[in-house]
């Protein structure tokens, strides 16, 4: 199983399958070849915390979005204000 951190405000990923790469590594595919067969591509939800996705091979995807750091998601300036 392959997990993909996606960032707060991401709608798309890509990313490579693990489990395939490591097929094609142990066949002896050209890296090239190994590339394109575990390119996974798709779209998230803005407000989805974690998604499934499958790769052309059928392994299963998990994304999770990354937390949105509080500077970002507090742009108030209150950590500004401890001095
Ligand atoms: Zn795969």
């Amino acid at each position: 199983m392959t997990t993909v951190w996606v960032s707060p405000s991401a709608t798309s990923f890509a990313c490579l399958c693990e489990p395939c790469l490591e097929a094609a590594r142990a066949s002896g595919d050209l890296f090239a070849d190994a590339l394109a067969g575990a390119s996974v591509r798709g779209s998230i939800a803005l407000e989805a915390e974690t998604a499934e996705a499958r790769c052309a091979a059928g392994h299963l995807v998990v994304l999770r979005r990354l937390e949105r750091p509080p500077a970002l998601a507090r742009p108030d300036g209150r950590q500004l204000q401890l001095t």
